[in-house]
């Protein structure tokens, strides 16, 4: 398999340089030249096999060429075997025709386990065939961090910076990355907030000198790895619900249109799904694209669902790419315009193509706090904010009471208790088995100013299982 930019023009790579590559060298984000697609026949007799037989099918025309099969299966099983549940993505049932498929059974309770897991085994299996380390740098107000250690803290080949905003993440989500112990993670606490944790990223990615040679690696939802591993679920869901005999809908709490372009993905490849529904927060630059062709950045407001707080989608270019023809420079020309005047448009027939393929919400926190304790009552289930979302707009945007509707769980709401509090729910939380002790752990992480050359001069002291590069 091969993968283009969505800027046409840099150099098309294999799966191997695609997984070590950040951003495109022109600017852009890396696609599959050719989608696969699967028969009605092929997807149906993929029907009850487990989670990892089923990654295997889906996922392994990308990584052709890349990744012997009989590695890419150990890979999977290992990477779905640390799931807390034996079903790795659980439908719970909500209502008669209604369900959330619980993608927080991974290590950091979120559903970005089910890409950065894969990610972390798939980077050390290819580095070491290489003989080659890397460092990855990573900024997060949250999730990603802790999901990006977990992914990598058994890898020989890497060392891990993860940045996050000093006494601005929650206590959990702190003490979820900085009690993973190990001489290849390093966790940097900046006294600045998260914009300058990522504006420290990018500057690190534009300037690699500091690094003396080391590759950079990328862990956010540019790097396509993850989406391709957030397509499976998809099929994973749908099979379970009688599909392909009969369609499916979904609807997405997303931010960065990372989980939501899985989705897109997902149909695209031939799985039948007859609605797909984009659930933002306030921060709602997606719905206003998709109400109304203007895709403008705003400023940031924080919500109750933190980890969907972005001003602009950085997945949205890959849905651009497709809805101008695959036209390389006409995107390029767009996202040059966006960076200039914070403003994008599209010609009205590609918006009104869009609009064929998405529907859209945005839903504020009051009606976040509405539909936890809406659902709580009605089936005793409990959401975490960003599910509640999904709900909300899936119930609001809803087109056939006879297809089934699926929300996708994409955290535990343990992990956010203060909106499980807000909504009037007296239901106790507690942490599962894995993390009871999470409070009594050892911490470890480095306190730095808000200045670049202090993180890159910690980077290069420390990225070689903590030794100098
Ligand atoms: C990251 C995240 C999202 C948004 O994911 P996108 O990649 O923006 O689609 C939603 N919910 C939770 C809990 C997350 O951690």
């Amino acid at each position: 398999m091969r993968y283009i930019s969505t800027r046409g023009q840099a150099p098309a790579l294999n799966f191997e340089d695609v997984l070590l590559a950040g951003l495109a060298s022109d600017g852009g984000l890396y696609v599959p030249e050719n989608l696969p697609r699967f028969t009605l026949e092929e997807i149906a007799s993929w029907a009850g096999l487990p989670y990892h037989e089923l990654a295997f099918r889906v996922m392994r025309p990308f990584v052709a060429g890349s990744i012997p099969d009989a590695d890419f299966k150990r890979i999977l099983e290992e990477t779905y075997g640390v799931f807390a549940h034996r079903a790795v993505a659980p439908l719970r049932q909500l209502d008669g025709n209604e369900w959330v498929l619980e993608l927080f059974h991974g290590p950091t309770l979120a559903f970005k386990d089910f890409a950065l897991q894969l990610l972390g085994r798939l980077l050390d299996h290819v580095l070491a065939k290489r003989g080659e380390r890397v460092v990855i740098m990573g900024a997060t107000s949250g999730d990603t961090g802790s999901a990006a250690i977990e992914g990598c803290k058994a890898c020989d080949n890497v060392d891990i910076f993860i940045m996050h905003p000093h006494n601005r993440v929650s206590e959990v989500q702190r003490r979820q990355m900085t009690t993973i112990l190990g001489e290849n993670i390093h966790n940097i606490a900046i006294e600045g907030n998260f914009d300058d944790c990522q504006e420290m990223v990018k500057a690190s990615f534009a300037d690699q000198g500091f690094l003396k040679g080391t590759r950079l690696v990328a862990v956010n939802s540019i790097n396509w790895a993850r989406i391709m591993a957030q397509i499976v679920y998809y099929f994973h869901a749908a099979l379970q619900l009688g599909a392909p005999a009969r369609s499916i809908a979904f609807s997405v709490p997303t931010g960065n249109f990372g989980d939501i372009f899985a989705g897109y993905l997902a149909r695209n490849m031939g799985l039948p799904v007859s609605q797909l529904i984009v659930a933002t927060n306030r921060n709602d630059i997606l719905h206003r694209f998709m109400s109304g062709n203007r895709y403008d950045k705003d400023t940031l407001h924080p919500s109750l669902s933190p980890s969907m707080d972005i001003m602009v989608s950085s997945n949205f270019e890959r849905l651009l790419f497709d809805l101008h023809g695959r036209n390389g420079a006409a995107v390029g020309e767009l996202m040059n315009d966006f960076k200039r005047t914070g403003k994008l448009t599209v010609a009205d027939e590609r918006w009104t193509e869009a609009r064929r393929l998405f529907d859209s919400l945005a839903v504020d926190d009051e009606q976040t706090c509405r539909t936890i304790a809406e659902v709580f009552a009605e089936c005793g289930e409990l959401l975490d904010p960003h599910t509640a979302i999904g709900v909300r707009a899936a119930r609001e945007c809803r087109r056939s009471l006879a297809t089934p509707m699926v929300t996708l769980g994409t955290a535990h709401p343990v992990k956010f208790p203060d909106a499980v509090k807000q909504a009037g729910v007296g239901k106790a939380l507690s942490l599962p088995a894995h993390l009871a002790d999470l409070f009594e752990r050892e911490e470890r992480c480095t306190v730095l100013p808000n200045d670049l050359a202090a993180v890159q001069a910690f980077v290069s002291g420390h990225g070689n299982r903590g030794k100098p590069l």
